[in-house]
């Protein structure tokens, strides 16, 4: 189809994906005003990975309750209902042009283009597969990502295996070794090549220790083994540069190998816009109003960094939707590169730091966000612009698996623009 034929609707926004992060923004821009929004949503139904989660441990923060993954959906969900909002589910995103026009299509739709004031991108995030950990051995049925797995058992209906395996112990697979073991499966234990786990610590209390699961740290899957059907894996242990310790070899049979190995950002769609991206992330370099370096364009949620929970997701797309509300009615301020910035480095220690770029001139309050490489106890982390050290905070202790916020308040900062840089040391 030429774009002359092509039919093409006009919006101040539009919200790619109705995850935690799209609802949110979306909400939030009509609260600010926004008039004609749009999300596109590529599955038929809203709610995004929450979906699947039917556990609960959903909404403390935010609802302080505690609610499982579709409760919490359908309360982003009722939020919505009230204020005039398009939702278009069954619509996938294609291509987004540099002129703001968002290019979807659907069974319903056709092939559709809108055209928009502002993006938000909210396209949650992709699982690690077994390529991208390179585990040699056969290729048989039955290795899968923990998510899938869960996709499967809780929205498909169908078990996934009978004596199971779990690599990573990040929450997916923490979550599904609990579900395999109420569905009647045997998890014969969970590996983590980390000298730690990668899970939240109530995760591993309420879905390994509570049903006797082992969980084996500072080892991995060296080898797959099955001609149809897994039979074998073979789990060795790792020294401190991850290679094997020989003679560690231990062998399960076992017809399913869930692997929670990580999540990928998703950002397709601003990749191939040519938006900068952040070398440690995976999503896009954003500023304080998560702004991309594309002015108009947004990100938030797992889209732009892998979150562990679905509230912090939803304040940070309710952040994005105010700022693009702020865009939309010309009230951000200086777009990136007008202004005198601060860039945010990781120090040592830190595994990433958002956001990249502050605008100390726009701006009352930062909220930074961050992630430590590796758990600490009783260690300070030092806030240093320039060098010049700027904010010591004590911390009993600091794990890779919580992500962590850190409140700057504009007078705390001593200059408008060089370069900060975040930490940790001893106390
Ligand atoms: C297994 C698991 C367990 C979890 N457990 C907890 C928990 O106990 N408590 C808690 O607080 N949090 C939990 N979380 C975290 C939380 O649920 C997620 O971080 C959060 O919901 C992610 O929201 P999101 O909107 O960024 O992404 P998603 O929910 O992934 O939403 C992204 C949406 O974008 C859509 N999309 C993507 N590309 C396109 C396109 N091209 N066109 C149109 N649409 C598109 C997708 O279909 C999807 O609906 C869990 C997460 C997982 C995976």
């Amino acid at each position: 189809m030429t774009p002359d034929l092509l039919k093409t609707e006009t919006f101040d926004l539009v919200v790619i994906g109705a995850g935690s992060a799209g609802l949110a923004a979306a909400s939030a821009a009509a609260d600010a005003g926004v008039e004609r929004i749009l999300i596109l949503e590529k599955e038929d139904f809203p709610g995004g990975i929450l979906l699947q989660c039917v556990h609960n441990g959903f909404g403390l923060h935010r609802y302080e309750q505690e609610l499982t993954g579709p409760e919490y959906a359908e309360r982003a969900l009722s939020e919505l209902r009230r204020k005039r909002i398009d939702l278009r589910c069954g619509a996938m995103v294609l291509s987004i042009t540099p002129d703001k026009e968002v290019r979807y299509s659907g069974e319903k739709y056709g092939y559709r283009a809108a055209r928009a004031k502002s993006v938000v991108c909210a396209t949650g995030a992709d699982e690690r597969t077994r390529g991208a950990i390179r585990i040699p051995g056969d290729r048989p049925a039955g290795v899968m990502t923990a998510g899938l797995a869960q996709h499967y058992m809780n929205l498909d209906g169908y078990t996934v295996g009978r004596r199971v395996f779990i690599l990573g112990s990040g929450d997916i697979g923490l979550i599904m070794a609990r579900r395999v073991t109420l569905e009647g499966g045997k998890v014969l234990g969970v590996a983590e090549l980390m000298p730690y786990s990668n899970g939240l610590a109530r995760n591993i209390a309420q879905c390994l220790n509570d049903f006797d699961i082992p969980l084996y740290l500072s080892h991995t899957v060296r080898e797959i083994r099955g001609k149809k059907r897994l039979e074998q894996i073979v789990l060795s242990q790792v020294d401190e540069n991850f290679a094997f310790v020989p003679g560690t070899d231990k062998t399960f049979d076992v017809d399913t190998l869930l692997l929670s190995v990580g999540l990928i950002p998703s950002n397709r769609l601003l990749t191939e816009l040519g938006v900068r991206l952040h070398p440690k992330t995976g999503g896009p370099v954003v500023d304080e109003t998560l702004q991309t370096s594309i002015p108009g364009i947004f990100s938030c949620g797992n889209s732009l960094h892998v979150h562990d929970l679905a509230d912090f997701v939803s304040m940070e797309g309710e952040n994005a939707g105010r700022c693009a509300a702020l865009y939309i009615q010309e009230k951000l301020g200086a777009e990136s590169g007008d202004s005198p910035v601060v860039r945010t480095e990781p120090g040592a220690g830190i595994g990433y730091l958002l956001p990249s770029v502050l605008h100390a001139e726009r701006a009352e309050e930062f909220l930074l966000k961050f992630r430590v490489r590796k758990p600490y106890r009783d260690v300070a982390l030092l806030l240093k612009l320039n060098g010049r050290l700027m904010k010591k905070i004590k911390k009993p202790y600091l794990l890779p698996a919580e992500m962590e916020n850190l409140r700057l308040k504009k007078e705390e900062l001593p200059e408008p623009s060089g370069t900060l840089t975040l930490e940790v040391a001893d106390e």
